[in-house]
């Protein structure tokens, strides 16, 4: 009874999952820009720079790989939220440290979580494509990351069930936010495409659904190199919509032209 309840929990969540893509929205957190409806705002705003963030001038770029390679060490002892207890791997990224566009997702989902890299399965293929068709990339030439590092599961006694992914709670994505700014502030972007509505509405606080907040660019409002140097930050559909929804391609593909000329410019 109990097993069935499990499973049918989990086949709960990756349903709403499908129907919700556009809609679900975490609640802000301390990391976060207040709500607001004028867009406008949301694009021009800085956050101040916090604790959480590397000093600017301390910042080394990422040739060496030291820093990025203790964030790492750092990133696979953490048990800063539940999540550490209940993953098999923590997925920090993958790609190129010193990529132009990073690729920002939600979370690991279970594949990813076996496998300890972003973007894998499905999804993954389909996000590869994109870059190879539209943007003449291969996942080597960018970087790919998640707001949180570790597997956000319905139940997580069962890593092992598929059917069992979550979106991130918002004490989670707080207490993992620093190390997806510290990897942005290594790898020092030219801009970060986020992939879906909680990855938008996480980096930059926009209220709409990813519909409406998609295929514009916005200002990264976190002051990671110092002013007058800020990231821009274009978000989409997550490719797993894509999947679910054929029909949001074209708007997925307007997006990475829009993309594509940026970083060529
Ligand atoms: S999700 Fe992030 S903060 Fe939580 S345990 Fe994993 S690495 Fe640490």
């Amino acid at each position: 009874m109990k097993r069935e309840l499990k499973k049918l929990a989990g086949e709960l969540a990756a349903y709403i999952r499908t129907v919700d893509e556009d809609t679900y929205m975490p609640p802000v957190t301390g990391n976060q820009l207040p709500v607001t409806s004028n867009q406008s705002q949301v694009a021009s705003y800085q956050l101040p720079v916090t604790s959480n963030q590397l000093p600017v001038a301390s910042r080394r770029p990422p040739g060496d790989g030291a820093e990025m390679a203790a964030l790492i060490e750092e990133m696979k002892q953490c048990r800063k939220c539940l999540l550490g207890n209940s993953r098999l791997n923590a997925v920090f990224g993958v790609g190129n440290t010193a990529a132009k566009v990073v690729f920002v997702g939600e979370g690991p989902g279970f594949d990813e979580d076996h496998r300890g890299e972003p973007f894998v399965g499905r999804s993954g293929a389909l996000l590869d494509k994109i870059l190879d068709t539209v943007l003449g990339l291969k996942r080597s030439d960018v970087y790919i990351a998640n707001i949180v590092k570790c597997h956000p599961m319905v139940n997580p006694e069962n890593p092992e069930a598929r059917g069992n992914d979550r979106p991130p709670t918002p004490e989670e994505i707080s207490a993992c936010r620093p190390y997806l700014d510290k990897q942005l502030s290594f790898i020092k972007p030219k801009c970060i495409v986020t992939l879906g509505s909680v990855a938008t509405r996480v980096l930059l606080g926009v209220t709409q659904g990813i519909s409406l907040a998609r295929g514009k660019w916005y200002d990264y409002p976190v002051e990671l190199f110092g002013p007058g140097h800020p990231i821009k930050v274009l978000p989409t559909y997550h490719p797993a919509a894509l999947l679910r929804n054929p029909n949001l391609k074209r708007d997925t593909w307007e997006d990475m032209k829009m993309l594509k000329a940026f970083i060529e410019k």
